[in-house]
Order: structure tokens, then C-alpha cells, then sequence
């Protein structure tokens, strides 16, 4: 479902505008920026399965929208060769969709479920023999004269993505033979992908002007391409149609995308934890109405980046915001405030 957030220009999910998104899209490891570990295994995996004569693994792709997924899949059915189909959770409704994508595959193509994690029940456990033995029954007629008949499948690579990996049933999860989590992204590789973006975009850009507009995309790639694009226009309108570090930043400040890149939202969220919870722990679910978001936007979209800034906690009982995002907003911690940073992301 679509809301105001998920329009706003630092979501991480696709926009109306992000159409010209596909031709920005990396088409080979080369293009791909970062993820170094990610890249390096699967180039191993990709030449042995090549080496061999055989498919490659089933994939399960996680981390917060934005980071290159989908981009990954398409650059794996590039490198080995194969074609691939594209879908998501939420398409499959039926088992028949899902029977009808499988059954027109050839052995070795890639099958991308994009948010696998919103697959139903009954869908997934088609996918479960299909994907240990590349089989699936259909059962005929019902009552006493039901029977079951087994189809053959071709030998397919499933590739999920998710958002949550914790979602998917451990029987599913447990079917992939490769699970990656993708990280958010440095800021210096955002510059890089900002300034490959430019190239494509046919858009005058210093070194400087993409290191600011990376610093403040919330580690994430489809942010930063976006807000290249807008910062563009203030190029083009403001100054002589180059994005220098002041345009940059006069353009980024006039969208309100703070030196840390949170925006009002952002801000919102952590507002309303200090002055309605002191600062917390409140709950999810609390939280979400407070905000007037869906707990999964806030889990999804504002968390992740929240938690690599150290902002916010996740504590058992609830989200607390830590003194670092206080002083951020300008404001001074309570006394009595044990809320530290998490350590870890997901
Ligand atoms: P996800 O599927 O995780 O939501 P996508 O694969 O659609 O994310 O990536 C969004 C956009 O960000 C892509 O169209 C591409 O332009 C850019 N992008 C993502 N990851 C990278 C990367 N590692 N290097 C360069 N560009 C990237």
C-alpha cells in the first residue's frame, strides 16, 4: 500500500519517478559498487556451477530496499548466462501463477521472487519440492477419488529477496544453498555510483558535488540516484548546470535532507519518541500510530538507517532513541537515559 512516506524522496522504495531507474541498473560484477564480500563469493559459486555444467544455487538475497537486489539478481542470469523472470510475492497469488512462471523455464534459468517473504502459504509450499527436486504434484478431482500427479521441472535457480529474512518459514529459508545480506552502502561508494550516474545521465558533476550528495542517501543507491536527479534541476535552474559541493548543498538543505541525510520524517519519528516517551522504550505498534505509519515502513524503511547511526535501540521492550540522536536535534539528553546503540543491524 502506498502512503505519504513511501512517496517521500529519501523512501527507499520505488517512486513514480524512478523510471529511468533501469537504465541505471549495473549490468555486470564491474558496475556493481561495494558489497565486495557479497560479489567475491558469488563469483566463485557462479564460475563452479558453470565449471560443472550445472544451475546455480537457490539465492536469498536480504537487507532494506534499495540496495541493489534486483539489480544482483539480473547481473547473476548475465554472468551465467541464463535468462531470467521476474516477479514478486505479492503477484503470486495463486499456485497455478507460480506453475505456470515454473513450467516455462529452461534448465539453468533464474526465477527472481522479489519480497518472497509476502508469498502465501499454500504458494511457498509449492516451491518447497520444487526447489529441493525440481518436481511438483498437482492433485486431481477431491475426496476418496483425488490423485496426485507429479510434473517434472527444469533445473531452476530460485533468487528471493527480502527485507526480513526472519519472516520466511526456517524449512524455506533453509532451501537456499546461499544466503546474502546486503549492507547499507559507504559513502564513498555511493560517490562512485553517483558519479557513474552522472556519466550515464549526461550530468556535469565534481568529485566534491557527488561525495555530498552520497554522505546524505542513507547508504542506500536508489536514494542517491534519485536525488541526483533532483539536485539537477536546482543545477539547471540556480547555478550553470554543474552540481558542485554548494550547489549540492543548497539544493540538499532546500529539500530539508539534513548533513547525516534524515529528513523531516526522520526527525518526526525521533521528536516524537522524545517528547511523548522521553525518549522511550515505546513500542512498535505504538510507535507506528503515533507516527501515522505501518510498523513494517518504520521496520523496513526508517530503522535500518536509524540503527547505523546509532540513533535509535531496539530493547525488549521497545525502540529508545540514544543521546547521539539528542544531540543531532539540538536537544539535551535526560539524565537518567540508558538507551545506548545496538550493535548489530537486523
Ligand atoms: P532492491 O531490489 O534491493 O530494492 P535495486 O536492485 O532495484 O534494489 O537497486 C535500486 C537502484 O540502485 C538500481 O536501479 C541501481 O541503479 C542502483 N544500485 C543498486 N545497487 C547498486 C550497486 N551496487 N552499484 C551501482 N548501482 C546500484
Amino acid at each position: 500500500m502506498e502512503n505519504e512516506f513511501d512517496e517521500r524522496l529519501l523512501s527507499a522504495r520505488t517512486l513514480h519517478d524512478d523510471d529511468n531507474e533501469f537504465s541505471l541498473r549495473p549490468k555486470n560484477f564491474d558496475g556493481y559498487i561495494g558489497q565486495e564480500k557479497v560479489k567475491e563469493n558469488l563469483k566463485i559459486y557462479i564460475e563452479a556451477a558453470k565449471r560443472r555444467g550445472e544451475s546455480l544455487d537457490h539465492v536469498l538475497l536480504y537487507g532494506p530496499p534499495g540496495l541493489g537486489k534486483t539489480t544482483l539478481a539480473n547481473i547473476i542470469a548475465t554472468e551465467m548466462g541464463v535468462s531470467i523472470r521476474i516477479t514478486s510475492g505479492p503477484a503470486l497469488e495463486k499456485t497455478g501463477d507460480l506453475v505456470a512462471l515454473l513450467t516455462n523455464l529452461q534448465d539453468g534459468d533464474i526465477l527472481f521472487i522479489d519480497e518472497i517473504h509476502r508469498l502465501s502459504r499454500t504458494v511457498e509450499e509449492v516451491l518447497y519440492p520444487a526447489m529441493e527436486d525440481y518436481e511438483f504434484d498437482i492433485i486431481l478431482g477431491k475426496g476418496p477419488s483425488a490423485r496426485s500427479i507429479r510434473f517434472n521441472l527444469p533445473r531452476f535457480t530460485l533468487i528471493g529477496a527480502t527485507t526480513r529474512s526472519g519472516q520466511l518459514a526456517s524449512p524455506f529459508r533453509d532451501r537456499f544453498g546461499v544466503l546474502f545480506r546486503l549492507e547499507l552502502y559507504s559513502a564513498e561508494d555511493l560517490a562512485v555510483i553517483v558519479t557513474n550516474s552522472a556519466k550515464i545521465l549526461n550530468i556535469d558533476i565534481t568529485p566534491e558535488g557527488a561525495y555530498e550528495i552520497a554522505s546524505r542517501s542513507r547508504g542506500t543507491p536508489r536514494i542517491a540516484n534519485r536525488l541526483l536527479r533532483r539536485i539537477r534541476d536546482f543545477a539547471q535552474i540556480l547555478g550553470d548546470g554543474v552540481i558542485n559541493k554548494d550547489l549540492a548543498k543548497t539544493a540538499l538543505d532546500r529539500m530539508e535532507i539534513d548533513a547525516l541525510g534524515l529528513d523531516s520524517a526522520d526527525r518526526r519519528l525521533l521528536s516524537a519518541i522524545i517528547k511523548s516517551f522521553n525518549g522511550g522504550p515505546v513500542g512498535l505498534e505504538t510507535l507506528a500510530a503515533l507516527v501515522g505509519e505501518e510498523s513494517v515502513t518504520i521496520e523496513d524503511v526508517y530503522e535500518p538507517f536509524l540503527l547505523q547511526l546509532g540513533f535509535i535501540n531496539r530493547t525488549p521492550r521497545g525502540r529508545c532513541v540514544t543521546p547521539a540522536a539528542y544531540s543531532h536535534l539540538g536537544l539535551t539528553p535526560p539524565q537518567n537515559c540508558d538507551c545506548q546503540p545496538e550493535t548489530t543491524l537486523f
